[in-house]
């Protein structure tokens, strides 16, 4: 299944529909969301340990209670709108290398609970640029080369530091729970 060609286009409506797949049906994406919802219409971001308000009410009026130290944040779009939490695939399901590996691409997109964090949209926007930042360098390259191969260690660096915040955060987390 890996040898079948498509061209460009007709790949991206293929991995969008799946993506509209799992939005609707991943059971552990709507887990991982229920286990970040700290408060009514909050979640708490998994990066950075704020708050994230997604209600309409003014932050005031929601008064939402959070353990000290712990900011609550509500975020509009220029529209007015409320910014709501993400829902992060802690490895993106596309894979930065651009490789177009279906069986990973469903894995990512049906992923285990571990892979799933509720992160906050600022947290979002840097993994995202990094991310893309990456896609745009693997893109100039050719898998096989050193480059190629140096661009890939780095990023593992980038995803290890990534995942050590997560693990920092959620270690302090734990604390403020308990203490
Ligand atoms: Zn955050």
């Amino acid at each position: 299944m890996n040898n079948v060609k498509y061209d460009g286009k007709s790949w991206n409506s293929f991995i969008n529909a799946l993506r509209q797949l799992s939005l609707r049906y991943d059971a552990n994406r709507k887990l991982a969301e229920k286990n970040a919802r700290v408060a009514p219409a909050t979640y708490e971001c998994a990066t950075c340990g704020r708050w994230i308000y997604t209600g309409k009410k003014t932050l005031k009026l929601a008064n939402i209670q959070a353990p000290e130290g712990v900011e609550v944040i509500q975020q509009f779009k220029p529209n007015g709108s409320v910014i709501k939490h993400k829902i992060d695939h802690i490895k993106p399901f596309r894979p930065v290398t651009g490789e177009r590996d279906i069986f990973e691409i469903f894995r990512g997109l049906f992923s285990e609970i571990e892979n799933y964090a509720v992160i906050c949209n600022d947290c979002h926007n840097i993994k995202s640029k990094a991310e893309n930042k990456f896609r745009r360098e693997f893109k100039k390259l050719e898998k096989g080369t050193e480059e190629w191969d140096n661009l890939l260690e780095e990023y593992n660096k980038f995803m290890e530091q990534y995942l050590w915040k997560h693990y920092i955060s959620y270690q302090q987390r734990v604390n403020w729970h308990n203490g």
